[in-house]
């Protein structure tokens, strides 16, 4: 089987009825480039850039990082490159917090100082990352993007930093490219609230793998709960509609890039929905390509308005059976 989906490398991911679907890598370090180019993916949707920052006693310097991007960005070759600026948590790495660090640790890390809130606590390092970020982007198309947003006043701040970044390195004379900017759909209230923020970012990008965990009350790395982490549970599905559908209606570019982009189970319910972008572990982009060659996209609207329509998750899997049986 394996053989057979290697075949697909080069086939453009285009569904039987000819719309074109983009499908992009997941990548969390320049050694990952190789799988991308072996799967022939579209681009990087969701550069994680946390390994930089991870098992050490400084922060990365603005030189360390550009050297990194900069590298990576060659590497793609003219296909675009999402990096998400820093997504941790303060109890991840307290040794290089200041006053932000808890010598504790927190008691709840998920819903504590993580993600864009940590960045905009610790301003200095944000500009940092994204200066290295706006450098790299005079090499090849690359793509800026905010994790863990819960409103458009977090845009807002984001924003104001975006523009002194850029200030900052124009004062120097450096050179900088042009970039999108865009954010994270991942916490329930920027989900319900997606409209306002689409209007202040280029693109959006959902995480359900914390939307899940949020949407359900999971904890996503707890084992004493992980049967109740259901990605197909309809507060979900429901919640990923709402996102694709208005991103859609104002024509912004949206993309899923947790763990449902890469699982086969949701390549028909995600299209039937809209979506036309997924971003995946590289290793799952030709099992995910060869349902999209088998898929028209005009026969699983119904579908997946059906399945959005129930909310009894033990119903999901008999409606997600039938989802996956209709014929492209
Ligand atoms: C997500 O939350 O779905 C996501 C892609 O980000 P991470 O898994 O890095 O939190
Ligand atoms: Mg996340």
């Amino acid at each position: 089987h394996k053989r057979e989906l290697n075949k697909l490398k080069k086939t453009a991911a285009t569904t039987a009825d000819g719309i074109n679907i983009e499908l992009s890598a997941n990548i969390e370090s320049a050694e990952d480039i190789k799988a991308l180019h072996a799967v022939g993916a579209d681009g990087v949707g969701l550069f994680r850039s946390e390994f930089l920052y991870l098992n050490r006693d400084t922060l990365p310097t603005e030189d360390e990082q550009y050297e990194v991007y900069s590298g990576i960005v060659k590497k793609m070759k003219g296909k675009p490159l999402t990096i998400r600026t820093v997504d941790l948590g303060v109890d991840k790495n307290p040794r290089w917090f200041g006053q932000n660090a808890t010598p504790n640790g927190s008691l709840n890390p998920a819903l504590g100082l993580t993600g864009i809130r940590l960045c905009l606590a610790e301003p200095v390092m944000f500009r940092t990352q994204m200066r290295a970020i706006l450098r790299a982007a005079a090499h090849g198309p690359v793509r800026l993007m905010w994790p863990m947003i819960t409103s458009v006043s977090e845009v807002r701040q984001c924003h104001v930093h975006l523009e002194t970044a850029q200030k900052q390195l124009a004062e120097r004379g450096e050179t900088f490219g042009d970039i999108s900017a865009g954010c994270m759909i991942e916490i329930p209230s920027a989900a319900l609230t997606v409209g306002s923020i689409l209007k202040l970012v280029d693109f959006i990008s959902i995480g359900t793998n914390d939307l899940i965990q949020y949407v359900l009350s999971v904890d996503r790395g707890d084992d004493a709960v992980s049967h109740l982490y259901q990605p197909s549970h309809p507060a979900v599905l429901k919640m990923v509609q709402h996102i694709i559908k208005t991103a859609n209606r104002m024509e912004k570019s949206v993309s899923v890039c947790g763990e449902m982009a890469g699982d086969t189970t949701f390549t028909r319910l995600l299209l039937g929905m809209g979506l036309r972008r997924f971003s995946m572990n590289p290793n799952n982009l030709l099992a995910v390509k060869n349902i999209v060659l088998q898929s028209d996209t005009a026969k699983l609207e119904d579908a997946a308005a059906k399945i959005l329509r129930n909310e009894d998750p033990e119903k999901s899997e008999k409606l997600f059976k039938q989802l996956n049986l209709i014929t492209g």
